[in-house]
């Protein structure tokens, strides 16, 4: 019998099941390669809220390859916000980050004024490159035990940062004990996840990903912290790579918390029911537009259009892929083998083609442009990630096929 991974209840129903997935970041060498597939079956606590992958993968098979996905790849315009409300909330100077990846974060930190600094990531890779910046990182997982150690060795800190952290992890009670040892009586837990609401209310089943194993809302997650005895005292969205909940935390005891659990309930019951609804008319406007002599292509081969184009079965309706990444250039999508190109393909394309979005909103206005440079009036551009509206998008395509067809 499962339990649930934030609050040990046994009252666990469906809410969406992807069926049989690749995993993301494994692209294929050979467009026929078979791929490694793993169930993707997500589930809701019905006592706490928290949406969970039923059976997560090994993270040692998980993370395996993992070697390039550094944080500084992504542009990140809302730490400046997420600055300014660690230093409204003032606990102190010392910080600690969980999950310090390749150091972005605490460099900016050290500008800010902060100080000292530490940070732990288990990657070598991204523990090297922070290191190269001058920081001091520890390069472990973080256990009770290393928790002990580095109290003895740095005292408790004023802030701990954790960032992109809590939606990946197996053990959330454990991972709050280490925080507890860690942080001083008065300090400040800032925490940003990733934002599930506005995915889960439009049907976007692209905000799901085998390494987020646990999906937020801003009150799930406020009465997750309320749980381990934390009071959100600051908390901010931001539409930062499919929607980012930020909120900074103190210690004490809440009385009440902004969770509507039956409401958040009815929305995550009907979550599979609107993903097919979206993804039927997904496909049924993409094979209007092959019909009318559009090209289709999908621009991002990220983990966001690897669940949209597998889920979604977008196999036979999508011509290729453009990445910016240039380890992905000439390699081929996991689970479908849609072959992944430069945005070089597009000077090429000689006939009108709808170019899916499938790049987080924050570089839409961006990649748009360059689309629009390269392919000019050729390209019909629309996105298809929230929590941009995804449904009016369909809308305007449907509207541009419709004009099509009547000329
Ligand atoms: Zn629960």
């Amino acid at each position: 019998m499962k339990t649930c991974r934030l609050c040990s209840s046994r009252n666990l129903t469906d809410a969406i099941d992807l069926g049989a997935m690749p995993i993301a970041h494994r692209m294929r060498k050979q467009r026929d390669e078979a791929d490694q597939r793993y169930p993707f079956h997500n589930i809701v606590c019905r006592d706490c809220g928290l949406m969970q992958i039923a059976d997560p993968i090994d993270p040692e098979e998980l993370y395996r390859d993992f070697n390039f996905c550094f944080s500084s790849w992504k542009p990140q315009p809302h730490i400046a916000a997420e600055f300014a409300m660690i230093s409204r909330t003032f606990p102190g100077k010392s910080m600690l980050e969980i999950g310090s990846n390749d150091g972005l974060f605490l460099m900016e930190a050290r500008k800010n004024g902060f100080g000292p600094l530490l940070g732990i990531e288990p990657n070598r890779l991204a523990t090297e490159q922070a290191r190269t910046g001058g920081l001091p990182i520890v390069n472990e997982m973080l256990t009770p035990a290393l928790a002990a150690d580095l109290v003895v060795k740095h005292g408790k800190f004023d802030t701990i940062v954790v960032r992109q952290v809590l939606e990946h992890l197996l053990d959330i009670p454990g991972f709050f004990k280490c925080v507890d040892l860690l942080l001083a009586p008065q300090g400040v837990l800032f925490v940003d996840v990733p934002d599930v609401e506005q995915g889960m209310r439009s049907g976007d089943a692209t905000m799901l990903w085998e390494e987020h194993v646990n999906s937020f809302t801003a009150p799930v997650l406020e009465s997750a912290l309320a749980r381990f005895g934390f009071i959100v005292v600051e908390s901010e969205r931001y539409n930062f790579s499919g929607g980012t909940i930020a909120v900074a935390a103190r210690r004490g005891a809440v009385q009440r918390t902004t969770l509507d659990l039956e409401k958040h309930l009815a929305v995550a019951d009907k979550f599979a029911e609107r993903v097919e609804g979206y993804q039927k008319r997904l496909k049924s406007v993409l094979g209007r537009a092959r019909d009318a002599g559009f090209g289709v292509v999908l621009y991002g081969a990220g983990n966001r259009a690897c669940t949209l184009t597998n889920s979604g079965d977008l196999k036979s309706l999508i011509d290729y892929s453009v990445d910016d990444q240039v380890e992905r250039q000439g390699l081929f999508m996991p689970g479908t083998g849609i072959p992944v190109r430069s945005s070089a393909a597009l000077a090429q394309e000689g006939r009108p083609f709808l170019c899916l979005l499938a790049v987080n909103n924050e570089h839409e206005t961006k990649v748009a442009a360059k689309v629009r440079d390269l392919a000019g009036a050729a390209a019909h551009i629309f996105t298809s990630l929230s929590p941009a509206d995804i449904h009016s998008e369909l809308d305007r395509v449907s509207a541009l096929l419709d004009r099509e067809s009547a000329s």
